[in-house]
């Protein structure tokens, strides 16, 4: 499975300004290249080099593995016989193709990109969920340079190892929740009070610095926001962690619910707990959850998520009223009780059974 990450570079105005300039003359020399290809109807990149290579560095000063970049970008635009019928023109700020001669990185911190007046080491901005994917593994060209609405980006194509998934006949049903973050369907829990905490804490704190409303107040308000994200997300991290290992011992596949996970609608979900629940931080679990288990061959399965804590796993009733406290799950029918999460998980872990049968077994 291949993945494209979008990575903002942070340029300051003399970087800002050297990717412009090479990512014009790169463009320009594209086009001396199509026009050379299309006239003498030349499209086979060996050819192409023969004929355009030494004028194209001359002329444009580009480096060896730029003009390499240039002729291949134009002989990819021709390559289906049905493209060779017009001259190609490429724009000012079209995509540069960078290799790994032509940018190397940082870790997830800096880009060194190789510019027609030398190399700058450019600041990137890693999205959180994808920091996490590009964790661990080295990050290497090649990548595509473009520039979008007066930003300049890179786009990283990652690969994911696609392992053989788990013949999974069981699921590690996980219901994602408030109280406890995430509860799975062998009973264990993953608390989610110290989150809770410091989100209250914040929020307090949040509406007096609000009140201030003074530069420094602001900065101070900034400032704990960050930390309060980046929290959540170190205990989503450590949380998804242990479920994939989890699962992976055990042999058996994920469940989690469909998107509604969050059972957001429901009457016993109180207000109060809805505001203090974070949708990014679920949404980002999920994510986290979902990559970690494609990365170690485990298999995902998502279930409907209607009534997975309404309905008794031990006899089948489905009632509103079998759950009489957000926490709590006891059936009407047959007295069965449990926590109200670890039911959701049983179910959604047993939805995803039935919905998967092995083929051929
Ligand atoms: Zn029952």
């Amino acid at each position: 499975m291949n993945l494209t990450v979008k990575i903002k570079l942070l340029t300051d105005e003399e970087q800002y300004n050297r990717l412009f300039a090479t990512m014009r003359i790169f463009n320009h020399a594209c086009n001396y290249i199509s026009e050379v290809a299309y006239s003498t109807k030349t499209f086979a990149k060996f050819e192409v080099h023969k004929a355009c290579y030494y004028n194209v560095r001359e002329t444009y000063g580009l480096s060896s593995q730029m003009a390499v970049r240039a002729i291949g970008k134009v002989c990819e635009s021709y390559k289906e016989k049905a493209k060779r019928v017009s001259l190609h023109t490429f724009k000012d700020t079209g995509a540069m193709v960078l290799d790994d001669r032509l940018v190397s990185f940082k870790g997830l911190e800096a880009a060194s990109v190789l510019t027609l007046d030398g190399r700058i080491e450019v600041p990137m901005m890693v999205a959180e969920y994808h920091r996490g994917m590009l964790m661990g593994r080295r990050v290497r060209g090649q990548a595509d340079l473009i520039l979008d609405d007066g930003v300049f980006y890179l786009l990283l194509v990652i690969e994911l190892p696609d392992k053989p998934i788990f013949d999974a006949e069981k699921f590690l049903g996980v219901d994602l929740g408030i109280v406890n973050i995430a509860a799975d369907s062998t009973g264990e829990t993953f608390s989610g009070a110290k989150v809770t905490t410091t989100r209250k804490r914040n929020t307090k704190l949040r509406a007096k610095l609000q009140s201030k409303g003074t530069k420094s107040a602001k900065r101070l308000l900034k400032e704990r926001s960050k930390r309060e994200r980046r929290f959540a997300a170190d205990v989503n991290h450590c949380i998804s962690k242990r479920i994939v290992e989890k699962a992976k011992a055990l042999g058996a596949g994920i469940a989690l619910e469909d998107l509604g996970g969050i059972r957001r609608n429901e009457k016993t979900v109180a207000k109060a707990q809805r505001q203090q629940l974070s949708s990014w931080s679920f949404h980002q679990l999920r994510l986290f959850i979902e990559y970690k288990a494609q990365l170690s061959g485990v298999r995902v399965a998502i279930v409907d998520a209607r009534n997975t804590s309404r309905q008794c796993p031990k006899c089948g009733y489905t009632d509103e009223a079998n759950r009489p406290t957000r926490d709590d799950f006891e059936c009407m029918e047959c007295g069965y009780a449990d926590p109200a999460d670890y039911v959701a998980a049983v179910n959604i872990s047993r939805r995803a059974a039935v919905n998967q049968p092995n083929v051929g077994a």
